[in-house]
């Protein structure tokens, strides 16, 4: 292109030398065409070079023509001219020159934001920030450090052996100008952009990587926010993904619970009504009909005890929550009664009661105590199929100041870990093939959870698969 602006810078000499006369000093004006022609393509050392030429050029008819014309206005338009191709080319020069700066800035900052609006982890994609800083700031040495949340800061250098982290700058010969920066988006810095240059950094460099330093932190400002929201978005596809496994479960348990509901309701109603009918239509001996009757009775307290279960069920489903009347309880007599009961129902299995001595007075709810106590034991029964050791205990929580407990430890079944959390919750059964024939709704531990929280208080597991399990009721005391 040079070659080209000074081409043309002879082909006007030799025209206006053909052209002669008067008007050649019209035609002179015509220098400062090269001149622009190579500031606009090459810049302010293109601009300069073809407008010093065509300057000298000019001057070689210029003066000759001032000799001969004497010092006219038209001579002194012909000197003042005579700077015109220099000055516009050094002025059209450096403005090509920063709109081009200008224009690479912006190409770097697209990619820079570009490359950060990917995926992944953050320091990966550093090292390419720095490259493209380096190239748009004509700079030596770029290195970025930003504050990664933890200790240990993560930074990236172009090229990247620059200043290997513990080594610092290496030591040059050539004396070079440093600049650090701040990377402040506006809420606090989140790191800095230091570069370095072999030789002169001008105020133009300064404010031009001043401004790069901006938008580069807030480019890393949106692409912590952009992670923020990627990682917002998955827990939040996690837990919807939860919650609906979780209802399908429920909706599942629900079902189960029904089928189980009708047989559980079935097989005393079917006794009731045989009993009833044998009484009724044949003439049984006394003994034998108050063996029916004994048997009716069962079946009836049995019928009572679910369909009690069930309101007491829908009423802490509905929220309302268990009527209490808290009085002062004598705790250690309701154990003992429902020991007594129990043991006598079931010979299997022994009973470890160790007595009143140490049982605290407690203040609540007579009826849900009993109940809570009541379902801990049949279940204790239920899920040691084979029969063995119940050991009841009542205290003052050793681990809970001013809390009451009871506990029932069986050595039945035991329960798998993965389904300790979940037995509290209405309509669960954990599938045991040992006790797969148990009767049970699924509810007796969630109206247990219910009446110790209505109570302020609550209720705990541990249990270990073939083992048994030890069921821990806490109340204040
Ligand atoms: P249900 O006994 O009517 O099935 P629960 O709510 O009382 O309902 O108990 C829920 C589940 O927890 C039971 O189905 C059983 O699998 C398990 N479970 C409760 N108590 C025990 C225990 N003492 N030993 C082993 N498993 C138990």
């Amino acid at each position: 292109m040079i070659l080209g602006a000074l081409a043309l810078v002879a082909l006007i000499a030799s025209g206006i030398r053909m052209a002669g006369g008067e008007d050649v000093w019209v035609l002179q004006h015509l220098y400062a065409l090269p001149a622009l022609w190579a500031a606009l393509g090459r810049g302010t050392t293109g601009g300069a070079l073809v407008g010093l030429v065509a300057s000298l050029v000019q001057s070689l008819g210029t003066f000759p023509l001032i000799e001969r014309a004497g010092l006219s206005w038209v001579a002194l338009d012909g000197i003042i001219s005579l700077a015109t191709p220099l000055t516009l080319g050094v002025t059209v020069g450096k403005l090509a020159d920063q709109s081009r700066g200008r224009g690479i800035q912006l190409d770097a900052l697209l990619e820079i934001q570009r490359s950060l609006a990917v995926g992944g982890p953050l320091d990966a994609r550093l090292a390419q920030v720095a490259g493209l800083a380096r190239r748009a700031l004509g700079a030596d040495r770029v290195r970025l450090v930003l504050e990664a949340g933890g200790d240990i800061p993560v930074s990236a250098s172009a090229p990247e052996s620059f200043w290997p982290a513990e080594a610092g700058p290496p030591a040059s010969s050539i004396p070079c100008r440093r600049l650090e920066l701040r990377l402040d988006a506006g809420q606090g810095p989140v790191g800095a952009l230091i570069l370095e240059r072999d030789g002169d950094l001008s105020s133009g460099d300064r404010s031009r990587a001043s401004e790069l330093a901006a938008h580069v932190a807030l480019a890393i400002e949106n692409a912590r926010l952009a992670e923020r929201q990627r990682h917002f978005a998955r827990d939040l596809e996690e837990k919807i993904g939860a919650a609906t496994r979780r209802l399908r479960e429920l909706d599942q348990a629900k079902n189960e619970f029904l089928t189980i509901a009708s047989h559980e309701l079935r097989t005393p109603l079917t006794a009731l009504q045989g009993f009833s009918e044998l009484l009724l239509t044949r003439a049984v001996p006394p003994e034998r009909a108050r063996r029916y009757l004994s048997h009716i009775h069962t079946e009836a307290q049995r019928l009572g005890r679910i369909v009690g279960d069930l309101l007491d069920h829908s009423r802490i489903e509905s929220g309302r929550g268990p009527q209490l009347h808290r009085v002062p309880l004598d705790l250690a007599g309701i154990i003992e009664a429902n020991v007594e009961i129990f043991a006598s129902q079931h010979p299997r299995h022994r009973f470890d009661w160790s007595g009143s001595a140490r049982v605290p007075a407690l203040c609540a709810d007579r009826d849900a105590v009993d109940r809570m106590l009541k379902n801990l034991l049949s279940n204790a029964i239920k899920y040691s199929p084979r029969g063995g050791r119940i050991r009841v205990e009542a205290g003052f929580a050793p681990d809970r100041p001013g809390m009451v407990e009871v506990s029932v430890e069986d050595d039945g079944v035991g329960i798998a870990a993965e389904a300790l959390p979940r037995i509290f919750d209405p309509y669960v059964r954990v599938a045991n093939p040992e006790t797969a024939t148990a009767p049970g709704l699924g509810l007796g531990l969630s109206l247990v959870r219910g009446l110790a929280h209505a109570h302020g208080g609550s209720v705990e597991v541990e249990s270990l698969p073939g083992k048994g399990s030890r069921f821990r009721v806490l109340l204040p005391g």
